[in-house]
C-alpha cells in the first residue's frame, strides 16, 4: 500500500497520494481529494513535494527532521479553530496554485532560488492560526490580537509573526537554520511583505500600483511581483473549475455565517456576507468575480507577460539557453535548478501565454454564468412566491 517516495524527506506516500501528486502541475488539481487520501495532511504533502521538486531542501540544507516537526506544527496551527475555510486545505491549495503560476507563466525563470523558497514558504504559512473571523471582527470585539497589532492587518501580522516565533523558540523545527545571515534576512523581508499583502484591505492599492508600474514600463519590483502572485493565488478559487469553486464558496460562507452568529449574540451589526438568513450568495460571488478576481488575474497576466517576454527573447537569441528547472516526479530524484536543457512544462520555450490566460478566463466566465443561472432561478422563485422573500 505504501511506497517510500523520497530519500530527502523520508516520507512514505500511499499509492493514492502518489497518483494525485501526478496532477500537482495542473490548474484542476483536486486538493480536497489529496487531503482525503492523505488523512488530512494535504499541506504537509504539498509543501514537502514542492520543496523537493524545486530542490530547495538540498539548496538550503533544510534538516529533514526539522521539516517534519515544522510542518506538523503548521498543520496543527491551521486546525486550531476548526475553520471551514481558513484551514490547512486552503493553505495547501494556495501553495499548489502558486506553484502552477510559477511554472505555467514562466515567471519562475525570473526568480532566484531564494525567491522561489520565499513564495512557497509564504503561501504555506500565510493564514497560520487563522481564527475564522475577519480583521474587522477582531477590531470590533477588541481582541487581544487587535490590541497587540493596533488594529492594523491584525490577522496577517499574527500569521507571519507566530510562524517566525515557532521557528525561533523551537530549534528542532527551525527549517531556516542553515541559511546564511543574508539569505535569512532577505527571505524574511520577502515573506513579511507577501503575507501582509494578503490583507484584502491592500487589494485596490496593490492593483492600482501595479497597473501604474506597467504603464510607465518601469522595472518591476520583485517583492511587489511576488506579493501579487501570492494574493492572486489566495483569491483564485473563482477561477477554478465549478466543483472546486463551489466547495470553497460554501466553506467560506459557512465561516462567515458562524461569525454572523457570534455578531448576533454579541449585539453587533452583521458584517458583509455574515447574515445566514439574508446573504445573496450567487450575487455576492458575481460581484467578487467582477470587481476583485477578474481584474486581479488581468493585471497579474499583464505583469507576467511584461517580465517573461524579454526572457523568452533572450533565450531564443542565445545558443545555449539556461533554464531554471525542477524535478517533475515525486520519486525523490533531484534535478538541478539550473540546467542547460528544458524539461516538460517548465521550460521558457514552452511558455504559452495564450493558454495561461485562456485557462483562468474560461473558468471565470463559466463560474459567473453558473452563478447568474442560480441568481436567476432564485429571483424567479421570489417573483412567483413573494412570501418567500
Ligand atoms: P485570506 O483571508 O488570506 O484567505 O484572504 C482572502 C480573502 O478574500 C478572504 O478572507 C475573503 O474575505 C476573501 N474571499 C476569498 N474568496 C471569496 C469569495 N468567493 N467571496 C467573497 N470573499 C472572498
Ligand atoms: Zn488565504
Amino acid at each position: 500500500m505504501f511506497r517510500r517516495t523520497s530519500n530527502m524527506t523520508g516520507l512514505s506516500y500511499s499509492l493514492d497520494v502518489i497518483t494525485m501528486l501526478k496532477h500537482v502541475d495542473m490548474w484542476s488539481f483536486d486538493v480536497f481529494a489529496l487531503n482525503d487520501a492523505s488523512g488530512n495532511h494535504a499541506l504537509k504533502i504539498v509543501f514537502f513535494e514542492l520543496l523537493n521538486r524545486y530542490n530547495l531542501i538540498n539548496r538550503f540544507k533544510i534538516p529533514t527532521s526539522a521539516l517534519t516537526s515544522f510542518v506538523e506544527s503548521l498543520e496543527m496551527g491551521y486546525s486550531k479553530y476548526k475553520n471551514p475555510y481558513h484551514n490547512l486545505i486552503h493553505a495547501a491549495d494556495v501553495t499548489q496554485t502558486v506553484h502552477y503560476l510559477l511554472i505555467k507563466s514562466g515567471i519562475m525563470h525570473w526568480l532566484t532560488e531564494l525567491e522561489i523558497f520565499a513564495i512557497i514558504f509564504a503561501a504555506a504559512i500565510h493564514d497560520y492560526e487563522h481564527t475564522g473571523t475577519t480583521n474587522n471582527f477582531h477590531i470590533q470585539t477588541r481582541s487581544d490580537t487587535a490590541l497587540f497589532y493596533n488594529d492594523r492587518a491584525v490577522l496577517e501580522n499574527h500569521h507571519v509573526s507566530a510562524v517566525y516565533r515557532l521557528l525561533h523558540d523551537n530549534e528542532e523545527m527551525n527549517i531556516l537554520s542553515n541559511l546564511s545571515k543574508e539569505e535569512w534576512r532577505e527571505l524574511r523581508a520577502l515573506v513579511v511583505d507577501m503575507v501582509l499583502a494578503t490583507d484584502m484591505s491592500c487589494h485596490f492599492q496593490q492593483i492600482k500600483a501595479m497597473k501604474s508600474f506597467l504603464q510607465q514600463s518601469e522595472a518591476i519590483d520583485k517583492p511587489k511581483a511576488l506579493s501579487l502572485l501570492l494574493h492572486t493565488a489566495d483569491i483564485s478559487h473563482p477561477a477554478k473549475c465549478w466543483d472546486l469553486h463551489h466547495r470553497w464558496t460554501t466553506s467560506l460562507l459557512e465561516e462567515f455565517f458562524r461569525q454572523g452568529d457570534r455578531e448576533a449574540e454579541l449585539g453587533l451589526p452583521f458584517s458583509p456576507l455574515c447574515d445566514r438568513k439574508s446573504t445573496m450568495v450567487a450575487q455576492s460571488q458575481i460581484g467578487f468575480i467582477d470587481f476583485i478576481v477578474e481584474p486581479t488575474f488581468t493585471v497579474l497576466t499583464e505583469m507576467i507577460e511584461n517580465i517573461v517576454t524579454p526572457l523568452i527573447e533572450e533565450t531564443s537569441r542565445s545558443e545555449l539557453p539556461v533554464f531554471r528547472q525542477y524535478s517533475t516526479g515525486s520519486d525523490g530524484k533531484q534535478s538541478s535548478m539550473k540546467s542547460t536543457h528544458s524539461e516538460g512544462s517548465c521550460s521558457l520555450t514552452t511558455v504559452d501565454f495564450k493558454g495561461f490566460r485562456g485557462t483562468w478566463n474560461q473558468k471565470i466566465h463559466q463560474n459567473r454564468e453558473t452563478w447568474r443561472d442560480q441568481a436567476g432561478k432564485v429571483s424567479h422563485r421570489l417573483c412567483k412566491f413573494p412570501h418567500l422573500k
